[in-house]
């Protein structure tokens, strides 16, 4: 069985994944036994037009990546990535820094909610002080420590909430 899916001969120096049909003459894919147009054979089995695929794939490594379903290669990969933060700083976007205070924010957040539960009166102001120094904390690093420093210089007066 594996003589008979060896391909007989493929051209591997045509770089091409497709061919012009025989019979009705319009472009079909090289590696697929039948012609998607009309039907016509082009390899013996789908499993010997495989074989000649991978004989063919292999013998240039840039062709690793292509499909024998394909009429062409695979375009090669564009850089597309986008720096978001750069972007929004020449566009004069605000962006507020990435950041791990809003968690701390939060859970300051919490114990002043524990504070508003009609416990008795020292465990709600213990819970209130440690809510509000957590909460302040959280948001005195993230807007004047974290943010000041990811846009030091431009600060000006109508942002005056902000920076100071
Ligand atoms: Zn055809």
């Amino acid at each position: 069985m594996a003589v008979a899916k060896k391909p007989r001969y493929v051209d591997v120096t045509n770089p091409s994944l497709s061919v012009e049909c025989p019979r009705c003459g319009l472009i079909t894919q090289r590696f697929i036994d039948q012609c998607r147009n009309c039907g016509y054979k082009l390899w013996p089995s789908s499993e010997m037009a495989s074989a000649a695929f991978k004989a063919w794939r292999d013998a240039d490594p840039s062709r690793a990546a292509a499909s024998r379903f394909d009429l062409d290669l695979p375009p090669p990969p564009i850089d597309d990535t986008v720096d978001f933060a750069e972007r929004a700083h020449t566009l004069g976007i605000h962006l507020f820094p990435n950041s791990n205070y809003p968690f701390i924010i939060c859970v300051g957040m919490f114990f002043l909610g524990l504070a508003a539960i009609p416990f008795s009166a020292p465990a709600r102001i213990t819970m209130a002080v440690i809510g509000g120094l957590i909460f302040l904390y959280g948001v005195v690093g993230w807007v004047l420590v974290e943010d000041v420093r990811m846009y030091p210089s431009d600060s000006p007066p109508t942002q005056g909430e902000v920076h100071h």
